[in-house]
Protein backbone atom coordinates (compact mmCIF):
# COMPACT_ATOMS: atom_id res chain seq x y z
CA UNK A 1 0.00 0.00 0.00
CA UNK A 2 2.73 2.63 0.88
CA UNK A 3 4.73 1.38 -2.35
CA UNK A 4 1.31 2.12 -4.34
CA UNK A 5 0.94 5.36 -2.45
CA UNK A 6 4.60 6.78 -3.30
CA UNK A 7 3.99 5.79 -7.15
CA UNK A 8 1.14 7.57 -7.30
CA UNK A 9 2.46 11.28 -5.94
CA UNK A 10 5.64 10.47 -8.10
CA UNK A 11 3.06 10.29 -10.69
CA UNK A 12 0.87 13.46 -9.42
CA UNK A 13 4.44 15.36 -9.07
CA UNK A 14 6.11 14.65 -12.43
CA UNK A 15 2.48 15.48 -14.43
CA UNK A 16 2.48 18.99 -12.09
CA UNK A 17 6.38 19.81 -13.35
CA UNK A 18 5.37 19.04 -17.01
CA UNK A 19 1.97 21.45 -16.52
CA UNK A 20 4.55 23.93 -15.08
CA UNK A 21 7.34 23.48 -17.71
CA UNK A 22 4.00 23.83 -20.15
CA UNK A 23 2.90 27.02 -18.58
CA UNK A 24 6.88 28.67 -18.46
CA UNK A 25 6.87 27.52 -22.34
CA UNK A 26 3.52 27.81 -24.04
CA UNK A 27 1.83 30.87 -24.93
CA UNK A 28 -0.98 31.38 -22.27
CA UNK A 29 -4.06 33.69 -22.69
CA UNK A 30 -6.61 35.46 -20.62
CA UNK A 31 -4.52 35.41 -17.03
CA UNK A 32 -0.81 36.61 -16.64
CA UNK A 33 1.63 33.58 -16.61
CA UNK A 34 2.03 33.23 -13.18
CA UNK A 35 -1.61 33.39 -12.03
CA UNK A 36 -1.61 30.43 -14.41
CA UNK A 37 1.17 28.57 -12.63
CA UNK A 38 -0.37 29.48 -9.32
CA UNK A 39 -3.92 27.79 -10.23
CA UNK A 40 -2.28 24.65 -11.80
CA UNK A 41 0.00 24.30 -8.34
CA UNK A 42 -3.00 25.17 -6.29
CA UNK A 43 -6.31 24.27 -7.25
CA UNK A 44 -6.20 20.49 -6.26
CA UNK A 45 -4.86 18.70 -9.25
CA UNK A 46 -5.47 17.72 -11.63
CA UNK A 47 -8.32 20.07 -12.07
CA UNK A 48 -6.30 23.44 -11.98
CA UNK A 49 -3.74 21.58 -14.70
CA UNK A 50 -7.06 21.19 -16.78
CA UNK A 51 -8.71 24.08 -16.75
CA UNK A 52 -5.34 25.89 -17.82
CA UNK A 53 -5.35 23.45 -20.85
CA UNK A 54 -8.31 24.09 -21.98
CA UNK A 55 -8.97 27.76 -21.31
CA UNK A 56 -5.42 29.20 -20.58
CA UNK A 57 -3.25 27.88 -23.06
CA UNK A 58 -3.14 29.53 -26.11
CA UNK A 59 -3.93 27.56 -29.24
CA UNK A 60 -0.55 27.19 -31.08
CA UNK A 61 0.01 29.35 -34.24
CA UNK A 62 -1.63 27.65 -37.28
CA UNK A 63 0.16 29.64 -39.40
CA UNK A 64 3.46 28.46 -39.59
CA UNK A 65 5.94 28.73 -42.52
CA UNK A 66 5.58 25.85 -45.00
CA UNK A 67 7.90 23.32 -43.74
CA UNK A 68 10.17 23.04 -46.52
CA UNK A 69 13.02 21.14 -45.71
CA UNK A 70 13.73 18.54 -42.54
CA UNK A 71 15.85 21.15 -40.88
CA UNK A 72 12.57 24.05 -40.76
CA UNK A 73 10.48 21.20 -38.96
CA UNK A 74 9.76 21.93 -35.83
CA UNK A 75 11.24 25.68 -35.15
CA UNK A 76 9.43 28.12 -32.83
CA UNK A 77 6.81 30.35 -33.95
CA UNK A 78 6.32 34.08 -33.65
CA UNK A 79 4.80 34.55 -30.11
CA UNK A 80 5.09 38.40 -30.45
CA UNK A 81 2.11 40.31 -31.79
CA UNK A 82 3.57 41.68 -34.13
CA UNK A 83 3.32 39.65 -37.50
CA UNK A 84 0.07 41.17 -39.10
CA UNK A 85 -1.61 39.51 -41.90
CA UNK A 86 -3.59 41.89 -44.16
CA UNK A 87 -5.18 42.48 -47.36
CA UNK A 88 -2.72 43.04 -50.29
CA UNK A 89 -2.05 47.23 -50.88
CA UNK A 90 0.19 49.72 -51.90
CA UNK A 91 3.06 51.75 -50.30
CA UNK A 92 3.81 54.83 -51.70
CA UNK A 93 7.77 55.02 -51.21
CA UNK A 94 10.28 58.07 -51.84
CA UNK A 95 11.73 58.49 -55.46
CA UNK A 96 15.32 59.07 -53.96
CA UNK A 97 17.38 58.73 -51.41
CA UNK A 98 17.70 55.54 -49.01
CA UNK A 99 16.98 52.83 -47.99
CA UNK A 100 13.63 52.20 -50.60
CA UNK A 101 13.40 53.68 -54.26
CA UNK A 102 10.86 53.11 -56.25
CA UNK A 103 9.32 55.22 -58.92
CA UNK A 104 5.69 55.13 -57.57
CA UNK A 105 3.55 52.87 -55.63
CA UNK A 106 4.22 49.21 -55.52
CA UNK A 107 2.14 46.47 -54.09
CA UNK A 108 3.40 45.00 -51.32
CA UNK A 109 3.36 41.32 -50.43
CA UNK A 110 5.94 41.26 -47.37
CA UNK A 111 7.02 44.13 -45.33
CA UNK A 112 8.69 44.82 -42.41
CA UNK A 113 8.86 48.20 -39.80
CA UNK A 114 11.12 49.04 -37.76
CA UNK A 115 12.76 45.50 -37.36
CA UNK A 116 15.90 44.86 -34.73
CA UNK A 117 16.89 41.30 -33.61
CA UNK A 118 20.07 41.89 -31.01
CA UNK A 119 21.82 39.07 -30.08
CA UNK A 120 23.80 40.15 -26.72
CA UNK A 121 25.78 43.13 -27.75
CA UNK A 122 25.37 42.15 -31.76
CA UNK A 123 22.56 43.75 -33.33
CA UNK A 124 21.82 40.81 -36.16
CA UNK A 125 19.01 43.27 -37.48
CA UNK A 126 18.69 47.32 -36.96
CA UNK A 127 15.63 49.17 -37.52
CA UNK A 128 15.37 47.69 -40.79
CA UNK A 129 11.93 48.61 -43.64
CA UNK A 130 12.10 45.92 -45.62
CA UNK A 131 9.86 46.29 -48.72
CA UNK A 132 8.84 43.57 -50.86
CA UNK A 133 6.68 44.68 -53.96
CA UNK A 134 4.73 41.39 -55.08
CA UNK A 135 6.03 39.28 -58.17
CA UNK A 136 9.55 40.71 -57.54
CA UNK A 137 12.74 38.72 -57.65
CA UNK A 138 14.00 40.42 -54.01
CA UNK A 139 17.87 40.07 -53.99
CA UNK A 140 18.77 40.41 -50.30
CA UNK A 141 23.06 41.08 -50.36
CA UNK A 142 25.19 41.38 -47.60
CA UNK A 143 28.39 39.48 -46.68
CA UNK A 144 28.43 36.73 -44.51
CA UNK A 145 26.92 37.64 -40.66
CA UNK A 146 25.54 41.06 -42.23
CA UNK A 147 21.84 39.47 -40.59
CA UNK A 148 20.26 37.89 -44.21
CA UNK A 149 19.62 34.65 -42.58
CA UNK A 150 17.95 36.30 -39.21
CA UNK A 151 15.79 38.14 -41.35
CA UNK A 152 14.45 35.55 -43.36
CA UNK A 153 14.20 33.85 -40.27
CA UNK A 154 11.55 36.21 -39.00
CA UNK A 155 9.64 36.52 -42.03
CA UNK A 156 9.02 32.98 -42.08
CA UNK A 157 8.33 32.70 -38.47
CA UNK A 158 11.13 30.78 -37.34
CA UNK A 159 12.54 33.69 -35.19
CA UNK A 160 11.27 36.44 -32.84
CA UNK A 161 12.28 39.89 -33.38
CA UNK A 162 13.42 41.81 -30.40
CA UNK A 163 11.71 45.28 -31.68
CA UNK A 164 9.42 45.84 -34.98
CA UNK A 165 6.82 44.48 -37.09
CA UNK A 166 6.12 42.39 -40.16
CA UNK A 167 3.38 42.64 -42.16
CA UNK A 168 2.75 40.01 -45.00
CA UNK A 169 -0.06 40.20 -47.63
CA UNK A 170 -0.46 36.62 -48.02
CA UNK A 171 -1.03 33.75 -44.87
CA UNK A 172 2.01 32.53 -43.60
CA UNK A 173 1.16 29.09 -44.77
CA UNK A 174 1.47 30.46 -48.10
CA UNK A 175 5.52 31.08 -47.87
CA UNK A 176 7.77 28.49 -48.99
CA UNK A 177 11.14 28.35 -46.93
CA UNK A 178 14.15 26.92 -48.45
CA UNK A 179 17.37 26.70 -45.86
CA UNK A 180 20.41 27.53 -46.76
CA UNK A 181 21.69 23.77 -46.42
CA UNK A 182 18.71 21.41 -46.42
CA UNK A 183 19.17 18.04 -45.23
CA UNK A 184 16.76 14.94 -45.82
CA UNK A 185 16.76 11.53 -44.16
CA UNK A 186 19.04 9.50 -46.17
CA UNK A 187 16.77 6.64 -46.63
CA UNK A 188 13.80 8.60 -48.18
CA UNK A 189 13.48 8.99 -51.42
CA UNK A 190 13.26 12.18 -53.63
CA UNK A 191 9.34 11.37 -54.03
CA UNK A 192 8.86 10.06 -50.78
CA UNK A 193 10.47 13.65 -49.29
CA UNK A 194 8.02 16.04 -51.90
CA UNK A 195 5.73 13.65 -50.59
CA UNK A 196 5.68 14.27 -47.50
CA UNK A 197 6.30 18.00 -48.16
CA UNK A 198 3.02 17.96 -49.80
CA UNK A 199 0.90 16.09 -46.81
CA UNK A 200 2.50 18.52 -44.21
CA UNK A 201 1.82 22.00 -45.91
CA UNK A 202 -0.53 21.32 -48.83
CA UNK A 203 -2.82 17.65 -48.21
CA UNK A 204 -5.12 18.82 -50.96
CA UNK A 205 -2.66 18.62 -53.55
CA UNK A 206 -2.70 15.88 -55.95
CA UNK A 207 -0.13 13.14 -55.53
CA UNK A 208 0.40 13.71 -59.34
CA UNK A 209 1.90 16.96 -58.19
CA UNK A 210 5.03 15.53 -56.46
CA UNK A 211 6.66 14.14 -59.75
CA UNK A 212 5.52 17.13 -61.65
CA UNK A 213 7.59 19.38 -59.21
CA UNK A 214 10.44 17.11 -59.28
CA UNK A 215 10.69 16.84 -62.95
CA UNK A 216 10.64 21.23 -62.83
CA UNK A 217 13.82 21.43 -60.66
CA UNK A 218 15.59 19.10 -63.42
CA UNK A 219 15.67 15.44 -60.99
CA UNK A 220 13.19 13.84 -63.01
CA UNK A 221 16.40 10.90 -63.22
CA UNK A 222 16.56 10.33 -59.55
CA UNK A 223 12.83 10.56 -58.58
CA UNK A 224 13.25 7.04 -56.52
CA UNK A 225 16.75 7.42 -55.73
CA UNK A 226 17.35 7.48 -51.73
CA UNK A 227 18.85 11.36 -51.37
CA UNK A 228 21.81 10.18 -49.25
CA UNK A 229 23.74 9.81 -52.21
CA UNK A 230 22.42 13.53 -53.56
CA UNK A 231 25.17 15.90 -54.47
CA UNK A 232 24.81 19.30 -52.27
CA UNK A 233 23.04 20.87 -55.81
CA UNK A 234 20.35 17.72 -56.10
CA UNK A 235 19.65 18.44 -52.08
CA UNK A 236 19.32 22.18 -53.11
CA UNK A 237 16.90 21.21 -56.14
CA UNK A 238 14.97 18.94 -53.69
CA UNK A 239 14.65 21.70 -51.33
CA UNK A 240 13.47 23.68 -54.14
CA UNK A 241 10.84 20.66 -54.97
CA UNK A 242 9.42 20.34 -51.58
CA UNK A 243 9.07 24.34 -51.12
CA UNK A 244 7.07 24.19 -54.79
CA UNK A 245 4.73 21.50 -54.20
CA UNK A 246 2.29 23.21 -51.95
CA UNK A 247 2.00 26.42 -54.86
CA UNK A 248 3.17 29.33 -52.23
CA UNK A 249 3.15 31.99 -53.19
CA UNK A 250 5.91 34.22 -51.57
CA UNK A 251 9.57 31.66 -51.91
CA UNK A 252 12.11 32.80 -49.82
CA UNK A 253 15.14 31.27 -50.28
CA UNK A 254 18.18 31.65 -47.84
CA UNK A 255 21.46 31.13 -50.06
CA UNK A 256 19.99 28.85 -52.46
CA UNK A 257 23.39 29.03 -54.44
CA UNK A 258 26.07 29.85 -52.29
CA UNK A 259 27.21 26.25 -51.43
CA UNK A 260 27.25 24.80 -55.01
CA UNK A 261 29.89 24.46 -57.60
CA UNK A 262 28.94 26.43 -60.99
CA UNK A 263 27.15 23.79 -62.58
CA UNK A 264 25.02 23.72 -59.54
CA UNK A 265 24.46 27.32 -59.31
CA UNK A 266 23.59 27.85 -62.71
CA UNK A 267 20.91 24.87 -62.11
CA UNK A 268 19.56 26.52 -59.06
CA UNK A 269 19.68 30.52 -61.02
CA UNK A 270 17.56 28.62 -63.86
CA UNK A 271 14.93 27.58 -61.68
CA UNK A 272 14.18 30.78 -59.99
CA UNK A 273 14.65 32.89 -62.78
CA UNK A 274 11.78 30.75 -64.37
CA UNK A 275 10.03 30.87 -61.08
CA UNK A 276 10.56 34.68 -61.13
CA UNK A 277 7.29 35.17 -63.68
CA UNK A 278 4.84 33.17 -61.59
CA UNK A 279 6.05 33.79 -57.97
CA UNK A 280 7.37 36.35 -55.57
CA UNK A 281 10.92 35.08 -54.86
CA UNK A 282 12.64 36.51 -52.06
CA UNK A 283 16.18 35.58 -51.86
CA UNK A 284 19.81 36.08 -50.08
CA UNK A 285 22.72 35.71 -50.98
CA UNK A 286 26.81 37.12 -50.83
CA UNK A 287 27.06 36.55 -54.16
CA UNK A 288 26.39 39.45 -56.42
CA UNK A 289 26.49 38.06 -59.66
CA UNK A 290 23.87 35.59 -58.74
CA UNK A 291 21.46 38.61 -58.07
CA UNK A 292 22.33 40.64 -61.24
CA UNK A 293 21.45 37.57 -62.81
CA UNK A 294 18.14 36.70 -61.39
CA UNK A 295 16.68 39.38 -59.51
CA UNK A 296 15.15 42.97 -60.44
CA UNK A 297 14.82 44.24 -57.18
CA UNK A 298 17.74 44.42 -54.35
CA UNK A 299 18.40 45.41 -50.94
CA UNK A 300 21.89 45.82 -49.64
CA UNK A 301 22.25 45.18 -45.96
CA UNK A 302 25.53 45.61 -44.02
CA UNK A 303 25.90 45.33 -40.45
CA UNK A 304 22.15 44.76 -39.98
CA UNK A 305 21.14 48.04 -41.57
CA UNK A 306 19.58 48.10 -44.36
CA UNK A 307 21.70 50.61 -47.09
CA UNK A 308 19.76 50.71 -49.73
CA UNK A 309 16.78 48.81 -51.45
CA UNK A 310 14.44 49.07 -54.83
CA UNK A 311 15.61 48.45 -58.11
CA UNK A 312 18.84 47.09 -59.36
CA UNK A 313 18.47 49.65 -62.17
CA UNK A 314 18.49 52.38 -59.81
CA UNK A 315 21.01 51.54 -58.20
CA UNK A 316 23.27 51.16 -60.58
CA UNK A 317 22.32 54.18 -62.00
CA UNK A 318 23.52 55.88 -58.69
CA UNK A 319 27.36 54.35 -59.63
CA UNK A 320 28.14 56.61 -62.53
CA UNK A 321 30.46 58.64 -60.76
CA UNK A 322 32.52 55.28 -60.96
CA UNK A 323 34.66 53.98 -63.88
CA UNK A 324 36.46 51.07 -65.10
CA UNK A 325 39.62 51.35 -66.32
CA UNK A 326 41.54 48.87 -68.57
CA UNK A 327 44.97 49.60 -69.88
CA UNK A 328 48.30 47.52 -70.60
CA UNK A 329 51.49 47.05 -68.94
CA UNK A 330 50.43 49.68 -66.62
CA UNK A 331 53.55 52.02 -65.25
CA UNK A 332 53.94 52.32 -61.86
CA UNK A 333 53.32 55.66 -61.28
CA UNK A 334 49.78 55.70 -63.34
CA UNK A 335 48.00 55.55 -59.97
CA UNK A 336 50.10 58.91 -58.64
CA UNK A 337 49.49 60.79 -62.06
CA UNK A 338 45.68 59.78 -61.97
CA UNK A 339 45.55 60.78 -58.02
CA UNK A 340 47.03 64.33 -58.64
CA UNK A 341 43.98 65.51 -60.99
CA UNK A 342 41.31 67.37 -58.81
CA UNK A 343 38.57 65.15 -60.42
CA UNK A 344 40.23 61.66 -58.88
CA UNK A 345 38.50 60.68 -55.95
CA UNK A 346 40.01 57.11 -55.65
CA UNK A 347 41.96 55.07 -58.19
CA UNK A 348 42.42 51.28 -57.09
CA UNK A 349 43.89 48.45 -59.04
CA UNK A 350 41.19 46.00 -58.55
CA UNK A 351 43.02 43.18 -61.00
CA UNK A 352 46.63 43.47 -63.38
CA UNK A 353 45.92 46.41 -65.69
CA UNK A 354 42.62 47.21 -64.73
CA UNK A 355 41.69 50.10 -62.09
CA UNK A 356 38.73 51.35 -59.94
CA UNK A 357 38.12 55.00 -60.77
CA UNK A 358 35.91 57.08 -58.19
CA UNK A 359 35.61 60.46 -59.67
CA UNK A 360 34.16 63.89 -58.89
CA UNK A 361 33.46 65.25 -62.03
CA UNK A 362 32.64 62.46 -64.68
CA UNK A 363 32.74 64.99 -67.66
CA UNK A 364 36.03 66.25 -66.52
CA UNK A 365 37.32 62.51 -65.97
CA UNK A 366 35.62 61.02 -69.52
CA UNK A 367 37.33 64.14 -71.50
CA UNK A 368 41.03 63.79 -69.71
CA UNK A 369 41.86 60.12 -69.25
CA UNK A 370 42.41 58.83 -72.74
CA UNK A 371 45.14 62.72 -73.13
CA UNK A 372 46.54 61.63 -69.53
CA UNK A 373 47.13 58.08 -70.78
CA UNK A 374 48.89 58.90 -74.39
CA UNK A 375 50.71 61.06 -72.40
CA UNK A 376 52.33 58.69 -70.35
CA UNK A 377 52.45 56.27 -73.38
CA UNK A 378 49.69 53.91 -72.11
CA UNK A 379 47.73 51.57 -74.42
CA UNK A 380 43.72 51.69 -73.37
CA UNK A 381 41.59 49.00 -74.31
CA UNK A 382 38.70 50.19 -72.35
CA UNK A 383 37.20 53.04 -70.28
CA UNK A 384 33.78 51.97 -68.85
CA UNK A 385 31.47 53.43 -66.56
CA UNK A 386 31.10 50.51 -63.53
CA UNK A 387 27.68 49.48 -63.75
CA UNK A 388 28.09 46.25 -62.14
CA UNK A 389 26.71 45.62 -58.99
CA UNK A 390 29.90 45.19 -57.12
CA UNK A 391 31.13 48.63 -57.66
CA UNK A 392 27.61 49.83 -56.15
CA UNK A 393 28.10 47.73 -53.24
CA UNK A 394 31.07 48.78 -52.90
CA UNK A 395 30.21 52.42 -52.50
CA UNK A 396 27.35 51.60 -50.38
CA UNK A 397 29.45 49.59 -47.47
CA UNK A 398 32.60 51.57 -47.83
P1 LIG B 1 24.12 36.25 -42.48
O1 LIG B 1 22.98 35.33 -42.79
O2 LIG B 1 24.10 37.52 -43.25
O3 LIG B 1 25.45 35.56 -42.60
P2 LIG B 1 23.18 36.08 -39.74
O4 LIG B 1 21.77 36.57 -39.78
O5 LIG B 1 23.37 34.61 -39.69
O6 LIG B 1 24.00 36.73 -40.95
O7 LIG B 1 23.93 36.71 -38.48
C1 LIG B 1 23.93 38.11 -38.23
C2 LIG B 1 24.67 38.36 -36.92
O8 LIG B 1 23.94 37.81 -35.85
C3 LIG B 1 26.06 37.73 -36.88
O9 LIG B 1 26.91 38.60 -36.18
C4 LIG B 1 25.83 36.46 -36.12
O10 LIG B 1 27.00 36.08 -35.43
C5 LIG B 1 24.73 36.87 -35.15
N1 LIG B 1 23.86 35.73 -34.82
C6 LIG B 1 23.05 35.06 -35.67
N2 LIG B 1 22.37 34.09 -35.02
C7 LIG B 1 22.77 34.16 -33.72
C8 LIG B 1 22.44 33.42 -32.54
N3 LIG B 1 21.53 32.42 -32.56
N4 LIG B 1 23.05 33.76 -31.38
C9 LIG B 1 23.94 34.78 -31.35
N5 LIG B 1 24.30 35.51 -32.41
C10 LIG B 1 23.73 35.22 -33.60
Amino acid sequence: MPTALVIVIAVVAVLLVATLVDVARSEVQHLPRWVWALIVVFVSFPLGAIVYFVVGRAPRDTAGADVATATAAGSATDREPTVAVEAARSVSVPSTGPPAVWPGPVPVVVETRGLSKIYGDTAALDDVDLVVPRGSTYGLIGPNGSGKTTMLSILAGLRRPTAGAVDLAVERRRMGLLVDTPLFEPWLSAREVVDLARHLTAPDVAVERVTEVLVDVGLADAVDRRTGGFSRGMLQRLGLAACLVGDPEVLVLDEPSSALDPSGRREVLDIVGRLAHTKTVLLSTHILADVQQVCDTVGVIDHGRLLYQGPIAELLARTSSAFVLHVRQPPPELESVFAARPWVDEMREVAPGRFRLVVSDAAAAESEVPGLLAAHRVALVSFNPATDLESAFLELTT
